[in-house]
């Protein structure tokens, strides 16, 4: 878990970010820092007016999941029962690992209070008396200090019975998960933290009827939960005051690949991919051909003026023909076989299906992986890419959880854009672009 280099927008002296105005100063994960920088008054502010208020506010700062699917959270948040005597439980979902996403990490290992407000706030709203933080187990720094901030804030009276006298009972749990990607799916991640092998369960039921242990539970990205803490920060208007008109607020994107200044970049959504890749990221470092918007799972876009003129927001990602998802933009290069990088990807999902169901055990992770395989060391034949359109067809849609879909995404749009790679490696044997020696091959 090494130091983090790939801070960009934080450290730009151009730039006044709010979720990441604290990340790479010194000490920026201790109470006593997150205090003197206005710490927990967002919190109390919330305690002042009162649960029905708060969502109210969320609902009118027009905040979306910021995991990926952007589902509105203030609506979300009253879906969970009123006064229904049960327990309800809150989750932190931070077990971030779309290939391309790396905000959260930061979030969790520069700023873990922020969240912890964040979450105390929502659990406020929800009437929730327990939290959980689902912690990505390779993110060993950020758990370390996710929990050296819980005791901390234990010791101050801001987690625990009567939080700073509100009458208002609620404490958090970290729980590491180890290393499976479905686990970031919200009800294999439910089943992870009961004990259970991590398998989705079927929705709907959605969590808020029936989440954690059968009882009320609302699941949120790390990302959201520290928008919330600004939301009751600075009120909703300053949230909705920014942003395109259905998709408000700031997000922090993530560029990596071929870029000159990889990193995460706090903007305003609706920004254009070319601010960030030219303005922020300080342009490409090679020919591009493709741009992956949001993530692995979110389709490949070609790498054209209408795309790099395109805003970076839920509506016009999705006009465009793709996804914003996690906001994690990767630049793919025209010296690279298309054929190879979808490989990479597909031996993922391939690799960490869950297995339950068999489109997906039996098509990602047996077909489809080997049909790549096949197809990149040259052994492939005539016909090859229809069979992987054929098989894609019979996969799509047909599988328990969005893993098979997600895989589909680089599948699926890197034939529609690049067919002639695979047509070459199809009849040939021979990639249009050779494999090129990389810094990891060395
Ligand atoms: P989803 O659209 O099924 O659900 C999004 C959220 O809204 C969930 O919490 C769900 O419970 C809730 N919801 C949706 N419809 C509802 C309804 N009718 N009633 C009540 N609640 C409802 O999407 P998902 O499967 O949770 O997430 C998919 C996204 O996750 C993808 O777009 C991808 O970008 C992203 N993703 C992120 C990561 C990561 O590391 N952050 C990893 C993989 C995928």
């Amino acid at each position: 878990d090494p130091a983090p280099k790939a801070i960009t927008s934080a450290l730009d002296p151009r730039f006044a970010p709010t979720l990441y105005a604290h990340v790479g100063q010194p000490d920026s994960h201790t109470l006593a820092f997150y205090r003197q920088h206005g710490g927990y008054t967002a919190m109390t502010r919330a305690f002042k007016v009162g649960n029905d208020a708060v969502i109210d506010e969320v609902k009118k700062s027009g905040l979306r999941g910021r995991g990926g699917a952007g589902f509105a959270t203030g609506l979300k948040w009253s879906f969970m029962p009123l006064n229904d005597g049960k327990p309800h439980y809150i989750i932190c979902n931070a077990d971030e690992s779309e290939p391309g996403s790396f905000k959260d990490r930061y979030l969790l290992s520069e700023d873990p209070h922020q969240l912890i407000e964040g979450m105390i706030i929502a659990a406020f709203a929800m009437r929730a008396s327990v939290g959980y933080i689902y912690i990505r187990g390779e993110y060993v720094l950020a758990a370390e200090r996710v929990w050296a901030a819980i005791h901390e804030a234990r010791e101050a009276g801001l987690l625990g019975t009567n939080i700073l006298g509100s009458g208002f009972d609620f404490d958090l749990q970290v729980h590491r998960g180890a290393g499976a990607y479905i686990c970031g799916e919200e009800t294999a991640l439910m089943n992870s933290l009961e004990g259970l092998r991590a398998n989705p369960r079927l929705k709907p039921p959605f969590p808020a009827a029936a989440g954690l242990y059968g009882l009320p539970t609302t699941i949120n990205n790390v990302e959201t939960f520290c928008a919330a803490t600004q939301i009751m920060r600075f009120g909703w208007e300053w949230h909705a005051g920014m942003g395109t008109e259905k998709s408000r607020g700031m997000k922090l994107f993530q560029i990596s690949g071929a870029v000159k200044r990889p990193g995460v970049y706090e903007l305003p959504l609706g920004t254009t991919f070319r601010e960030l890749i030219y303005d922020w990221a300080g342009g490409p470092t090679e020919p591009i051909k493709a741009i992956i918007p949001g993530g692995s799972s979110c389709p490949m876009m070609p790498f054209t003026d209408k795309i790099l003129d395109t805003g970076m927001d839920y509506e016009s990602v999705a006009a465009a023909g793709s996804m914003l998802g996690t906001g994690g933009v990767t630049l793919i290069p025209k010296a690279d076989c298309i054929v190879n990088a979808t490989w990479n990807m597909v031996r993922f999902y391939g690799h960490e299906s869950c297995g339950k169901c068999t489109p997906c055990r039996e098509g990602i992770s047996g077909w489809m992986t080997r049909m790549y395989e096949k197809l990149v060391r040259g052994g492939g034949k005539p016909g090859d890419v229809e069979l992987i359109l054929d098989m894609s067809d019979n996969i799509g849609g047909k599988s328990f959880c969005a893993l098979a879909d997600a895989c589909l995404g680089p599948v699926m749009s890197s034939i529609k854009l690049f067919r002639e790679e695979y047509d070459a490696l199809a009849e040939t044997g021979k990639p249009l672009y050779p494999a090129r020696k990389r810094w990891r091959d060395e």
